[in-house]
């Protein structure tokens, strides 16, 4: 598909590709807009609803190639991110451009119960989306080197084995035709502190917030070294890491949806051939 004005100025997949080599993502400005084609947030609405023409028909192939195909991709989008940094707006601004029928939303919560009894990739494999299907997941097998990690639920001789295996793990979906997308999204402490406060000072939204969002809060540098090391140990060809600065809403939620186009178009996906004679139920349709 030939670029267009509301496509990222160069591929967003890889200007927020997280280089080889160790992350610091205290050199990732997370107020910028790489690859923005408009001039700034008044420009954002329309260049977001641009996109959905263009989501509609990927997300469409995606989906009719599943239906002829039983080895037909799906992708796998992997939204991380500290508390106020959007996972949920994303979902609602950008991923709710999609029709709804093509995807799979699963939020990662505490493990349950039953959830515990088992391998920390039990669940995460429970909610892999079908062949066709746009999966999107809120926190991911992530959260098992990141809270994991900083409040020592496991040792460290057992989360630091996690990185490889979780690499492993992503390789085989990728193998088996998953289109996996990663991406962290950055927020600042300052801006975390204004989302905070925002939902302090606003009733309607008090249930956003949770006491223990402070306590997260004071673990930052922790929460900083954990992400640092698994956006490092888990930056594979097979599933890329991609940080997404957003401090800004309107970049953000526009960089997701442009990254999810990008994905889906590099499938290069045609419309299906029908798996019947076209011509001779044409005639016996005429026929009737
Ligand atoms: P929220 O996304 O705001 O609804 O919060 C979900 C909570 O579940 C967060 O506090 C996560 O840290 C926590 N959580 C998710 N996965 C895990 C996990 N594997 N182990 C412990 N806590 C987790
Ligand atoms: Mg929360």
């Amino acid at each position: 598909m030939a670029k267009k004005k509301h496509h990222s100025t160069k591929p967003l997949d890889k200007l927020l590709r997280v280089p080889d080599g160790p992350v610091r993502l205290a050199d990732h400005d997370s107020a910028a807009t790489p690859g923005y084609p408009g001039k700034g947030k008044q420009d954002a609405p329309a260049l977001t609803a641009a996109l959905v023409p263009e989501l509609s028909d990927l997300q469409e192939r995606l989906y009719a190639n599943s239906k002829f195909d039983a080895e037909a991709p799906n992708v796998l989008l992997i939204l991380q991110g500290l508390d106020t940094a959007g996972k949920g707006g994303v979902i609602r601004h950008a991923i709710g451009l999609v029709d709804p029928q093509g995807v799979k939303i699963h939020a990662f919560k505490t493990p349950s119960a039953e959830e515990r009894k088992h391998h920390y990739l039990w669940r995460v494999r429970k909610a892999l989306p079908e062949r066709g299907i746009i999966g999107i997941f809120d926190r991911s097998q992530y959260e098992d080197v990141l809270v994991v990690r900083v409040d020592s639920l496991v040792g460290e001789d057992v989360w630091s084995q996690r990185y490889a295996e979780i690499n492993e793990f992503e390789a085989e979906l990728a193998a088996a035709g998953t289109k996996i997308i990663k991406c962290m999204l950055h927020v600042s402490q300052d801006e975390q502190a204004k989302r905070l406060e925002a939902r302090l000072l606003d009733r309607t939204k008090h249930w956003k917030y949770n006491p223990s969002d402070l306590d997260t809060r004071a673990k930052w540098p922790a929460y900083q070294e954990a992400y640092e090391a698994a956006l490092t140990l888990c930056n594979t060809a097979a599933a890329p890491w991609h940080i997404v600065p957003s401090d800004r809403k309107w970049y953000r939620n526009w960089a997701v949806a442009e990254l999810l186009r990008e994905a889906l178009a590099s499938l290069n996906l045609e419309w299906p051939k029908a798996t019947y004679d076209v011509s001779a139920e044409l005639e016996r349709l005429r026929g009737m």
